[in-house]
Parts: C-alpha cells; sequence; structure tokens
C-alpha cells in the first residue's frame, strides 16, 4: 500500500512510522499490509526528514522554505549520492506530497494549514487518515461533504475518534437511529481539579507536561486548557454527523477508555487500551483490517480503578465556548481555531499568560459575532472560511488582551 505523510517529523508522524517500520517487519498479508512511503512533507527539522527519506526511499518530498529545500539537497549530496528525490517546499509543497500517487494520505501536520493540501488529497481520491483536526474543525462542512461527493474514507486518527469509529463498528456501516450520544473523554490534562484563579500563574513549562500523552507542543497546551476537548468535539460533530448536543465530554485521567457511544437501549460500548498512539495510527493504516501490535497490552487488573468526573467548564472557559462555537457553526469554529492557534503561539513564546489564550480566544469570537469587518457567515465558502481563520489571527496579534510581558 502506497502512502504519503504530511508532518513527518511532528510526534504523530514519528509514530506513523514507526508503525509502517512494524508493519513492514511482519509477514505481509491482507490484514498487515507491506507498506511503500511515496511522500513525505516536513517543516524545518530537515535532518530528521533526510533520514526518514533515505531510509524509506521516498520518491517526494516537500519541506517549508527554499532555504530548507536547498539544505535538504546538500545533505543528500554529502550522504547519497545516488539518491535523487523531488524536492518541494511550502505550500506547494504540501499539495505535491498530498497529491502524490498513493493510496492514503496521512494529515500529522498541525493546524489551518493542513486544510488545502487535505482537500486536494480529496480531489484525487485519496483516502484521508487524519490526524490534523483543525482541518475538520475549521472547514468540516466543506471537507466532509467533498469527500462524500469523491467517495473518499476519512479514518480518524485521533485516539477518542478512533475510539468512537471503532465503537459504531466502522463510521459507513453504523446504524444511526440507534445511536443516542457519544461520550467523548478528556484525561482532564495536568490542571485538572484547579480553579481559574490559580491556572493564572502557569509557565509553557509547565503546561507541557502532560499526564498520560506525550505529544507535540501545540496539542499538549490545547489538553492543558481544555482546548483539545473543544477541537473534538467539532471534529466529532463533523467525522460522525452528530449534533453538538449528542455529545458529552467526561473526564478521565487514567486516559484508558478511549471515548465510547452510547446506543437508545442504554448499551455503551466503549474502546480501551494503553495510551498509545500506535494503536490507532495503525487501524487507520490497515482498516478495515486489524493487525498485531508491539503495543504494550492491557491488564484491567494491574490498573485496578477508572474514575470519570464531569469537566470543570468554568476554570476551562475554551471548552464550553468550543460547545457554543459548534452549535453557531459556520465561520465561528474558523475563528475559534485561529485565535486559538495564534494564542497558543503566544503563550508558548511567553508572550501572553495562560488564562489570557482563553480570554484572547473568547474575546475575537464574541468580536466576531458582531463585526462588521468580518462577519459571521453561517454557511460560508472555502475562501470565507479562510479569511475568517486570517482575520482571527490577526485580530490577536493587533489586540492582544492579557498584557504582553
Ligand atoms: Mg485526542
Amino acid at each position: 500500500m502506497k502512502i504519503a505523510v504530511l508532518g513527518s517529523t511532528g510526534s504523530i508522524g514519528t509514530q506513523t512510522l514507526q508503525v509502517v517500520r512494524e508493519l513492514n517487519s511482519r509477514q505481509e498479508s491482507s490484514c498487515n499490509p507491506h507498506v511503500d512511503i511515496i511522500a513525505l512533507a516536513a517543516g524545518s527539522n530537515v535532518e530528521l526528514l533526510a533520514e526518514q527519506a533515505i531510509e524509506f526511499n521516498v520518491s517526494i518530498l516537500s519541506v517549508k522554505t527554499p532555504e530548507d529545500a536547498l539544505k535538504l539537497k546538500n545533505i543528500f549530496k554529502e550522504q547519497c549520492k545516488a539518491y535523487n528525490p523531488q524536492i518541494f517546499y511550502g505550500e506547494e509543497g504540501l499539495i505535491n506530497v498530498a497529491t502524490s500517487p498513493v493510496m492514503l494520505l496521512v494529515t500529522a501536520i498541525v493546524g489551518m494549514i493542513g486544510l488545502k493540501p487535505t482537500l486536494a488529497a480529496i480531489d484525487k481520491g485519496i483516502d484521508i487518515a487524519l490526524a490534523n483536526k483543525e482541518t475538520l474543525v475549521a472547514a468540516g462542512d466543506i471537507v466532509m461533504k467533498r469527500a462524500k461527493e469523491k467517495n473518499v474514507k476519512i479514518l480518524p486518527v485521533d485516539s477518542e475518534h478512533s475510539a468512537i469509529f471503532q465503537a459504531l463498528n466502522g463510521v459507513n456501516s453504523r446504524d444511526r437511529s440507534a445511536l443516542k450520544k457519544i461520550i467523548l473523554t478528556a484525561s482532564g490534562g495536568p490542571f485538572r481539579g484547579m480553579s481559574f484563579e490559580s491556572l493564572e500563574k502557569i509557565t509553557p513549562q509547565e503546561a507541557m507536561q502532560h499526564p498520560t500523552w506525550n505529544m507535540g507542543n501545540k496539542i499538549t497546551i490545547d489538553s492543558a486548557t481544555l482546548m483539545n476537548k473543544g477541537l473534538e468535539v467539532i471534529e466529532a460533530m463533523h467525522l460522525f454527523d452528530v449534533k453538538p448536543n449528542e455529545i458529552e465530554v467526561v473526564v478521565h485521567p487514567q486516559s484508558i477508555v478511549h471515548s465510547a457511544v452510547m446506543y437508545k437501549d442504554g448499551s455503551v460500548i466503549a474502546q480501551m487500551g494503553n495510551p498509545d498512539m500506535k494503536v490507532p495510527i495503525q487501524l487507520a493504516l490497515t482498516y478495515p483490517y486489524r493487525a498485531d501490535s508491539y503495543t504494550k497490552e492491557l491488564d484491567l487488573a494491574e490498573i485496578g480503578s477508572l474514575t470519570f468526573e464531569r469537566p470543570d467548564f468554568g476554570a476551562f472557559k475554551c471548552l464550553a465556548h468550543a460547545f457554543f462555537a459548534a452549535e453557531h457553526g459556520g465561520t465561528l469554529p474558523a475563528v475559534m481555531n485561529g485565535a486559538n492557534e495564534t494564542a497558543v503561539g503566544l503563550f508558548l513564546n511567553n508572550k501572553i499568560g495562560f488564562n489570557d489564550i482563553q480570554y484572547n480566544v473568547i474575546k475575537v469570537m464574541q468580536e466576531h459575532m458582531v463585526s462588521n469587518e468580518c462577519p459571521f457567515l453561517k454557511e460560508p465558502s472555502l475562501d470565507d472560511v479562510l479569511i475568517a481563520d486570517k482575520w482571527a489571527r490577526t485580530f490577536i496579534l493587533n489586540e492582544t488582551i492579557g498584557g504582553l510581558k
């Protein structure tokens, strides 16, 4: 099976390549396909991309800038003269990787930057293993409609959505009318139980310590503010065609129950496992089959107890506002997402405080609902979504509240 990966040097990208190594190390079968990596895109981690490219003999590569592309070429010239892949950069490069001759594109890239390449792949009829949740948050209606038209599968990689997908027995085959609600679990992040006031002084270093999952920077901060769960509510809404009031968020600190589905007879089907992203990644690569796994087996007796509690919407206001964005739809989720991406970047660079992420996201969302400059649109086109996203980012950079340090 031929695949391409956007964001190959990030957390999900490197784990995807590890899954490919593991699948290719075993006897090939219909459950355990041999995977050929045809194209890889990364940002500026040129050294790691070069290693990956040589190891998997990848023919199409993309990096962030022309300088990165030159650096990559020079590495190959020094280390591996016979190897001569096509090298691209920037947005065009991402699209070239996304539309390479493959069956499946893994979108492991972080942020809105994944939207255009994902749509380009869908237009070519390439199935998507979706780890780039921002794409669905900002333009879920457009992406899902296009996928349906092109008969393209969107296979969730996000652990919660993979769990729901499995509990629904594959998104296409479920009995819709029997579904009552989706129970989306959240670890609660590192600051579970803290008050809004006590969150004020949290530093980026503290926010980067996630209790159960080891992830990239942006998603780790999103997990600490619970915005990640908010984004996942919207992601689930689009992936499984449910309304926000059919999604319940439950905090489950052990991260063993990855999410669940409640049917109308009261039966709840949950998917469980040790927290390891390689499991949902592998399922997206082998679906509809399951391959063997090197992941540590779940030992329920060893774990002992699993606990659940309601989220604290007062301390973690982003989650409440994500539900608001989910209900309103239109351009509001794109604005929320653009504002959040920008605010998280400012926080990671010590420009704003932890709670300022929430303040800023809420402020931009409120502004958007009354704005003449960037009015709320209920049924936006792709261009409308991109404009709203850009407006939200600029608004935050120009009018950041919470005091720049
Ligand atoms: Mg998740």
